[in-house]
Parts: structure tokens; C-alpha cells; sequence
């Protein structure tokens, strides 16, 4: 059995990952604002460095197996906020946490949370999600200043970019990294979103080929595979668990129909 951190255990993806983890017979160190075995706030470095020693010391006996950093901000917020929290509080704890979990000897992985955003929203560029890869955090804020609404799926994608091009260098210390990239969850980011009527007729327009919104736990179980052993040669990989939207809306990469 394993010793895992989830961040943002409080609600919604985070909550429904401890859970999993804790039905598969693991630890969960949990991290969130409240409601959690380490108390942080990942929008400060004095934060982001009070969840690392929170962590560290609530794993000092059991060593660290595994980081799904959850914790997140998200819908009708400020993008400063969302640029600090959803990308640079995510690095500072994965990096953080790194020399911890390449000491264990219990198939080590992290899984990210990214978002089908990446591949959803018009008007998104790569050059939006570098902004996040150079590491300065003042000025992916002010870069994101006038069109706020783009920091949430460019962090994602910044997230994305960075498991797949940090993935060896990570292997070779022993740690898988992937990510997964949920649709629309049902959770507390997402529903009181319903009560906004422009963005309620936004998400209405999406197409769903499952027909509903996803659930924590169908986030829950690919994160589960993702950071257990029965996924060990899946490296630096995003997947998508999104009911199949990003199939529908990227319909150049089918191909040709057989027959
Ligand atoms: P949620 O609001 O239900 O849970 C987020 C948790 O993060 C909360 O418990 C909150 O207290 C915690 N948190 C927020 N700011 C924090 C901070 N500064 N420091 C510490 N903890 C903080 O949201 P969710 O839907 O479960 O989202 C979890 C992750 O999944 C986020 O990264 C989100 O971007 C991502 N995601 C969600 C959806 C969705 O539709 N719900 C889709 C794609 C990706």
C-alpha cells in the first residue's frame, strides 16, 4: 500500500481521488484551505512551501508514493488568482515534492490535472501556454490581465506541455508523470456556474456524445490507474476523460472512415 498527497481534498475531483485511494486500502495526505490534514494556501509561495513541509513531515515515517495536485480555481474568477493557484502553487508543490518521491521504492507517479479547455476553447494559442513555461509568475499575470478568461485553459494546456516534455528527465529518477484532462465535472467549481446565465447557455453549447456532465469519481478512477503500477509504462501522457468532447470538437483528426 501506498502514501499519496492530493491537494484540494476538500471538494470535488480531490475529494473523490482521497477517497479511491483510501477504498484501495492507501494513505492520503491531504492538502486544501480547509478541511485537511495540511492547512495551505497555494496562491502564496508562503503557502506553497508550508503545504511542501506539511507534507514532508506528515510523510517523515512512510515516504511519498505519489502527488495529485488537485487543488484548484476555476469559472467567473480572477485570472491573476487562477494563474497562481491552478499553475505556479501546482509547480512549486511538484517540485517541491520531488526528492521525496524519488526516494521510494513503490513505483512513484504524479498525476496532473489538466482540462479538455486545451483543445475546446477558441482563440487559445501556444504561445498562451509558453507564457506560463518561462516560470515568470508576474508576468503570466500581466500577460493575462485583458483576457482573463484564457489563463484557466492555458495553464491547463502549460500543464499538459510540461508532463509531456518533463516526463523523461522525471523517469529517470524513477517518478512517472501523466496527467488526466477532465470535461465538464460536476463539482463545486462547476455548479454554481448554472446560476450565471451566459456562462449556463456556454456550457449548454457543448457537445457531450456521453449526453451528461462527467462525475468526480469517473475523474477519481483514471487518476487511481494513473498513479498505480498497473499504469507503469504509461509516461508523460494527458488523458482526456471528457464523455468525448474533445473528439467531436478536433473532428480533423478522424480518419478517413474504413469502408
Ligand atoms: P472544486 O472547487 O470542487 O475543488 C477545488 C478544491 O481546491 C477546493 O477544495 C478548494 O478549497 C481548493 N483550493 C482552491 N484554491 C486553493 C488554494 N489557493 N490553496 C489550496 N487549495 C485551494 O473543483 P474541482 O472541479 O474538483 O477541480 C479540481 C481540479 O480539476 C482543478 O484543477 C480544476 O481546474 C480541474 N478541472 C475541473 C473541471 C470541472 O469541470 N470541474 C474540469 C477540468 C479540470
Amino acid at each position: 500500500m501506498g502514501t499519496y498527497c492530493v491537494t484540494g481534498v476538500a471538494s470535488g475531483i480531490g475529494q473523490a481521488t482521497a477517497s479511491k485511494l483510501k477504498s484501495l486500502g492507501h494513505s492520503v495526505i491531504g492538502v486544501d484551505l480547509r478541511d485537511a490534514d495540511v492547512i495551505a494556501d497555494f496562491s502564496t509561495n508562503e503557502g506553497r512551501h508550508s503545504a511542501v513541509e506539511g507534507v514532508v513531515a506528515a510523510a517523515s515515517t512512510s515516504g511519498l508514493d505519489g502527488v495529485v495536485p488537485c487543488a484548484g480555481v476555476g469559472g467567473v474568477v480572477d485570472g491573476a488568482l487562477v494563474v497562481s493557484v491552478n499553475f505556479f502553487g501546482v509547480m512549486a508543490l511538484v517540485n517541491g515534492l520531488r526528492p521525496l518521491l524519488a526516494q521510494s521504492q513503490n513505483s512513484p507517479a504524479v498525476v496532473m490535472i489538466s482540462s479538455n479547455s486545451t483543445t475546446t476553447t477558441p482563440g487559445l494559442t501556444r504561445d498562451d501556454a509558453l507564457v506560463y513555461l518561462d516560470g515568470d509568475e508576474i508576468a503570466a499575470q500581466a500577460h493575462f490581465e485583458s483576457k482573463g478568461w484564457l489563463a484557466y485553459p492555458a495553464g491547463k494546456l502549460a500543464i499538459a506541455y510540461w508532463v509531456r516534455h518533463s516526463a523523461p528527465a522525471w523517469m529517470a529518477d524513477g517518478v512517472r508523470l501523466n496527467a488526466v484532462a477532465p470535461g465538464v465535472i460536476d463539482t463545486g467549481m462547476t455548479r454554481p456556474l448554472l446560476d450565471i446565465d451566459w456562462v449556463k447557455g456556454a456550457l449548454d453549447q457543448i457537445p457531450i456524445p456521453a449526453g451528461r456532465w462527467g462525475r468526480p469519481d469517473e475523474i477519481a478512477e483514471a487518476i487511481a490507474f494513473l498513479i498505480s503500477p498497473a499504469s507503469s509504462y504509461v509516461v508523460g501522457q494527458t488523458l482526456f476523460v471528457d464523455g468525448g468532447t474533445d473528439v467531436v470538437m478536433q473532428p480533423r483528426s478522424h480518419p478517413q472512415p474504413l469502408g
